[in-house]
């Protein structure tokens, strides 16, 4: 044996073989660490530009409410649940029970305050609240009617008659109504019954009953809100279509009356509702069944609708979403993922989804929607029941919107029609309207 006075020749292999791979790996890693940096220094960080990261600091989002003891419109959580739970208790609130404080709760209290000899400002502060939950708050009663008032008889779709003139007459006088003094009670009509009783927390039924009439015709009817409420009513009772878009958002507050789930209402042999508990305004559901039953009798089928109503929510987090995407698998910045996309994502407050009239079709298991015939057939037709194409290739410019084949906007037929003949997107032909006098 070999061994005093120096190393084996093994133990020399050994050695040799590990020097080798200890110095190929600090090459490895130098070479590595080099293509790191060169990478850095091409791929932009992401830099935080707060000012321009509109969704940040979105006044809509409800998450910030510091002050626990007042309530005011906007306001949400299980406090204004409670609060509607106990205004319904007393007979002042007949709406849900949804913790959220709309006009509907607000007329409530403000009912509540004026017969409690509070300030009727519709804010339920400390004073509102202690008098609200107190064993001593008083039931709601009905100031009597003066005699003017028509004998109470309910009232409904279909009635005709001087009551409903003078039912017509009072809406109009209020703000409500704005169709003609027919003594019909119609669309138009319920459509401003139903508003009436929202705004004033009563049932909106659309039925003028006892209990609608007593208010109409007391002092505690109010004027119609200047909210962006109305107009999606009146957009159905045969006035303007609502414009929704940068420039004209709708209200936090926006919610459109006479909403369907469309997954029960819609007849499944015609139309898949892709996701669960789809929302539409009733009319523009009606008339895309018919259309799609129109279109089945042609031998077009296979139809779903992938988006309809979005509420403020869903927006912001369809724009969250995105903007998180952008940034994820595209390396961009938060104030770059904005912007892209905001090309095609519409602001928070800005989507016509929210109206309950616009519509996203496709074609199941299909991605792309223009290539179909469904597409084909949608295009041609979807004007002759009241529908537009709202974004077109060659309006992009006006819109603001790349096009999109699949979303559709229930306008009504007498403006869907001439839009089709005319060629024009829905800011033009409002726009034309107005410079034609004929608002
Ligand atoms: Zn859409």
């Amino acid at each position: 044996m070999r061994k005093k006075g120096g190393v084996s020749l093994l133990g020399w292999i050994v050695i040799t073989a590990l020097t080798g791979a200890i110095a190929f790996v600090c090459v490895s890693l130098w070479a590595s660490r080099q293509a790191y940096l060169r990478e850095a220094a091409v791929t932009p960080t992401p830099s935080i530009t707060p000012r321009t990261v509109r969704i940040t600091e979105d006044p809509a989002r409800p998450t910030s409410t510091p002050t626990p003891r007042l309530f005011q419109s906007g306001s949400v959580g299980i406090e204004i649940k409670q609060l509607q739970e106990r205004l319904k208790a007393l007979g002042y609130y007949s709406g849900e029970t949804d913790g959220e404080y709309g006009a509907g709760t607000k007329a409530a209290v403000e009912s509540f305050q004026a017969l409690h000899g509070l300030d009727a400002d519709g804010v339920a502060g400390e004073s509102t609240l202690t008098l609200l939950y107190a064993q001593s708050a008083q039931a709601f009663r009905e100031t009597p009617a003066p005699t003017a008032t028509p004998e109470s008889k309910l009232l409904s779709t279909g009635d005709q008659g001087e009551k409903v003139v003078r039912l017509q007459q009072r809406l109009q006088e209020l703000g409500f109504y704005s169709g003609k003094i027919d003594g019909d009670y119609g669309k138009g009509t319920r459509n401003a019954v139903i508003l009436f009783q929202r705004q004033h927390g009563l049932d909106a039924d659309g039925i003028a009953g006892e209990k609608t009439q007593a208010v109409l015709y007391s002092d505690q009817a109010k004027p119609v809100e200047v909210t962006p409420t109305p107009e999606a009513i009146q957009v159905l009772s045969g006035s303007l279509p609502l414009l929704v878009n940068r420039q004209y958002p709708l209200d936090d507050g926006f919610a459109p009356a006479d909403l369907v789930n469309m997954s029960d209402y819609c007849d499944s042999s015609l139309v898949k509702i892709k996701y669960k508990d789809t929302m539409g305004v009733r009319e523009a559901v009606d008339m895309l069944m018919e259309m799609l039953q129109a279109a089945k009798d042609d031998g077009v089928t296979n139809w779903q609708v992938s988006a309809a109503y979005r509420s403020i929510k869903d927006q912001q987090s369809i724009f969250d979403a995105k903007v998180q995407d952008y940034m994820d698998k595209n390396g961009l910045s938060r104030a770059k993922a904005v912007s892209a996309t905001r090309k095609t994502v519409a602001d928070p407050g800005t989507s016509e989804h929210h109206t309950g009239l616009a519509f996203d079709i496709t074609v199941p298991n299909t991605s792309s929607f223009i290539s179909t015939e469904q597409c084909k057939w949608l295009h041609r037709h979807c004007w002759d029941y009241g529908f537009v194409v709202r974004y077109q290739k060659d309006k992009e410019d006006i819109t603001g919107f790349l096009a999109e084949a699949w979303h559709i906007r229930y306008v009504g037929k007498e403006h869907s029609a001439v839009m089709r003949d005319r060629n024009l997107c829905l800011e033009e032909y409002l726009d034309l309207l107005m410079r034609q006098g004929t608002p």
